[in-house]
């Protein structure tokens, strides 16, 4: 039988194809029958390019419904998937392209020049245009195509996509996800999150992630559940476009952009059934203030690029209560251990390096063997880069990366400690602990705060508070207030270079 992702999806797909598979926010609607034929004259492109098993399809382009069947396209013709994030320029591109050797090139029109000049010069021998108004060489080749195409045969263990890792902590590197990694995730996740008839789901995110790309449209798909596709986010529309939804997938910033619009209240919410958030950490006070604002507690969970998803709070009150600041429980199938720098198993609560096993984890990283045999520890399980604890219950909560760490003087600093500390204090609205060089300790705590609107706190005063709760190797020896922190597209803070804009405090 055939482990095609695809087959999968194909085979979720309701009774009757003339329901709307997805609504767009600029008025178009799609139907199931034009998701399959349209995904079939698309893999039957690729199909007749002769390209050999295997290939990477590259595509980075704004995001539409076309460049989401080009994806479930490239998984029915058995090939792989390569997303890249819509902000990269030419020396990203570069490196990508170099890096990936893509059979198939697919760009926005307005970058053919210079992005087809690079994959040429890569070996690539085929460049499409792919616009978000639904035109571009792609689509012009692909209306030539036969509209039925039968889902390649491809084995659990077949490569599906590679997904680059966001570059938080340092150069991206390409997770290599097979068609059974990603099956067995989004099928954990239908029954964990409870997806029934009648879903809709709000698809506001950008598709070139493991959170758009995979939890928000596999779920969807997996379900026969219709879309409503939002091509931008935009609060207030996807405040507006909640009264026919009923779940909703978010970053935290999301969230807090939300919270920002009026029209945000429990009757707009009235219909929704689930509100789930992930990719960078979410602060309790957001959690908190949207279960006051709307009534629902927001459900966290926790996954990266290499694993898709990991943990999760509980949707069904049997599993446990939701908890803000948590990431939840280890998703059923999926090991989860924190261990000490000694590799031995940490004690309940305590802190250490989060280590996961399942059939989600990736096999490796695209042509990094050695990287990749590194992460993995010699008993076969993913050591993540994340520094977390498990508690009593088996909650599990990310106190930071491990190469955000601190260590100030022999000992270890944990960012997300302080910054709780820092955040509770009145006028805060975030915060950002980062190590800098020291003559002295090696390394100290410098926290860069978020004021809220209109408040006015100061550094000094922050650091004496501190100074009177906690230990002093963990007080920041200093204190900046500034306008807002660096953060990438997916919202999360991106402390390398708040390093690099301090690293001389002390040297
Ligand atoms: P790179 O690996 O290139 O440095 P990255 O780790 O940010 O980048 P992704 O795979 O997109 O790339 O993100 C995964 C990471 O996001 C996780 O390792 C974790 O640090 C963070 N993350 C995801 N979900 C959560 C969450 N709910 N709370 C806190 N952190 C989260
Ligand atoms: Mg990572």
């Amino acid at each position: 039988n055939n482990e095609n992702l695809f087959a999968a999806i194909r085979a979720a797909f309701p009774r009757d194809l003339d329901e709307i598979a997805i609504e767009t926010d600029t008025g178009l609607a799609y139907s199931w029958r034009d998701l399959d034929r349209a995904t079939a004259m698309m893999a039957n492109l690729l199909a007749s390019l002769k390209i050999p098993a295997g290939s990477r399809i590259a595509v980075q382009v704004e995001k539409s419904v076309e460049a989401a069947m080009l994806y479930l396209a490239t998984l029915r013709a058995g090939y792989v998937f390569l997303p890249l994030n819509t902000a990269y320029q030419s020396a990203e591109i570069e490196y990508f392209i170099g890096n990936a050797e893509p059979a198939v090139v697919v760009c926005s029109a307005k970058n053919f020049g210079w992005i087809s000049k690079i994959a040429f010069k890569a070996g690539t021998e085929h460049v499409f245009t792919l616009n978000d108004d639904r035109t571009g060489s792609l689509l012009e080749r692909a209306a030539h195509q036969l509209d039925f195409h039968t889902p390649a045969a491809m084995k659990a263990g077949d490569l599906a996509a590679i997904l680059y890792t966001s570059g938080t902590t340092g150069r991206s590197k390409g997770a290599m996800l097979s068609h059974g990694n990603l099956l067995s995730n989004a099928r954990v996740l239908k029954d964990y999150w409870g997806w029934k008839p009648g879903d809709v789901l709000i698809h506001a995110l950008p598709i070139f992630h493991v959170h758009g790309l995979f939890v928000a449209l596999h779920g969807a798909l997996l379900n026969g559940s219709k879309m409503i596709w939002l091509a931008k986010f935009d609060p207030r529309l996807a405040i507006e476009k909640m009264r026919g939804a009923t779940v909703f997938m978010g970053v935290p910033t999301l969230y807090v952009r939300m919270l920002g619009e009026p029209t945000l209240t429990r009757e707009a919410v009235k219909s929704m059934r689930l509100f789930i958030s992930g990719s960078a950490p979410m602060l309790v006070e957001t959690y908190n203030e949207w279960k006051q604002r709307t009534g629902h507690a927001i459900l966290e969970r926790y996954g990266m690029s290499e694993t898709i998803m990991l943990t999760s709070n509980p949707y069904h009150e049997k599993d446990g209560e939701r908890r803000g600041g948590t990431v939840g429980f280890p998703l059923p199938g999926v090991g989860v251990r924190v261990t000490g720098d000694d590799g031995k198993e940490a004690a309940p609560g305590e802190i250490g390096n989060i280590e996961v096993r399942g059939p989600n984890v990736f096999a490796g990283y695209w042509r990094m063997p050695e990287k990749t045999k590194e992460e993995f520890t010699a008993d076969g399980w993913f050591k993540t880069g994340d520094v977390g604890k498990i508690d009593k219950r088996g909650y599990v909560t990310i106190v930071g990366r491990s190469k955000d760490l601190i260590i100030s003087g022999g000992y270890n600093v944990y960012p997300a400690e302080i910054e709780g500390y820092i955040n509770e204090m009145p006028g805060v609205a975030e915060s950002a602990l980062v190590g800098v060089p020291h003559p002295d300790f090696g390394e100290v705590g410098v926290a860069v705060v978020i004021p809220k609107p209109g408040a006015r706190i100061d550094g000094e005063q922050i650091v004496a508070k501190l100074k009177a709760q906690l230990a002093n190797f963990k007080i920041p020896k200093k204190c900046f207030v500034v306008e807002e922190l660096p953060r990438n597209t997916m919202g999360k803070v991106q402390k390398n270079l708040l390093r690099e804009q301090h690293k001389g405090l002390f040297g």
